[in-house]
């Protein structure tokens, strides 16, 4: 508990001005939404997904994993479906509106999600185009992988106080591009039900920022550690009675 506020804490600085009103917005969206009848902190886990990461991903570090061959550059159509009806089963009964996620690379998965809850997707911008002449929501995300900061934005035509949201993404890893998001959310009037995330890298900061927060965070593939040619998901350690704190 004392390391979760500790890196809260670090999260903090490093987030900027955004993080307290996300913190406040947080905390009252997670008293509204806790009504997931299968428990706030339920371990969901999808083997085929977890499957093509051990036998496709690439570790290029200890904490850079490249699914480029069926996530994240050449998409496997079929499984993106698999994973936005996982997400429809996982967040069902909820009411949920409209799916949101950031530009590029949860597209596909928020679309997916999108089409099993029949409801709109909308990705947040990276950057601002000619057409985006409307009023903006906008939030600051600084980049894992690229390590840059830029300004996410979502028009203010499509987000509205009535509307109920889930967030998804590719990946969860330090937790920024979602904190982003949320912050998006919170500026429209929105109730915020959960995030779903692909795949988790759970031994980086970015679940127990979300826990902290009080979002309900729900990833398909959650590794506990990776190394080259070695991938050990959460379920695997728990069930192997390890006490498991990612
Ligand atoms: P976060 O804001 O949680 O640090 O990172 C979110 C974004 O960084 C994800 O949407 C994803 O695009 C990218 N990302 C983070 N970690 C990885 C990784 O290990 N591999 C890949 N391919 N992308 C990552």
């Amino acid at each position: 508990m004392r390391a979760q506020t500790g890196l809260f804490e670090q999260r903090q600085i490093s987030l900027g001005s955004n993080s307290q009103g996300v913190l406040s917005f947080l905390h009252s969206q997670s008293v509204r939404c806790r009504n997931n009848p299968r428990g706030k902190g339920a371990l969901y886990n999808m083997k085929k997904l977890e499957d093509r990461i051990r036998e496709e991903g690439r570790i290029l570090s200890d904490k850079v994993l490249k699914v480029d061959s069926f996530l994240n550059h050449q998409v496997d159509t079929e499984l993106a479906l698999e994973i936005g009806q996982e997400f429809a089963k996982i967040f069902a009964g909820r009411g949920i509106t409209k799916v949101l996620t950031i530009e590029a690379s949860g597209i596909q998965f928020a679309m997916a999600a999108g089409i099993a809850l029949k409801a709109p997707f909308i990705y947040a911008k990276k950057k601002k185009a000619v057409t985006l002449t409307e009023q903006l929501y906008t939030s600051e995300v600084t980049s894992f992988t690229r390590g840059e900061t830029y300004q996410v934005s979502v028009s203010q035509s499509y987000l509205s106080p009535q509307d109920r949201i889930l967030i998804v993404d590719d990946f969860l890893a330090t937790g920024a591009a979602l904190v982003g998001l949320v912050d998006i959310v919170k500026q429209s009037g929105a109730e915020l039900c959960g995030v779903g995330c692909v795949i988790e890298k759970s031994f980086q900061e970015g679940r127990g920022l979300m826990e902290q927060l009080g979002v309900e965070v729900h990833s398909l593939a959650r590794i506990a550690s990776m190394r080259p040619g070695e991938v050990t998901y959460v379920h695997e350690l728990e069930n192997a009675g390890a006490n498991v704190h990612v």
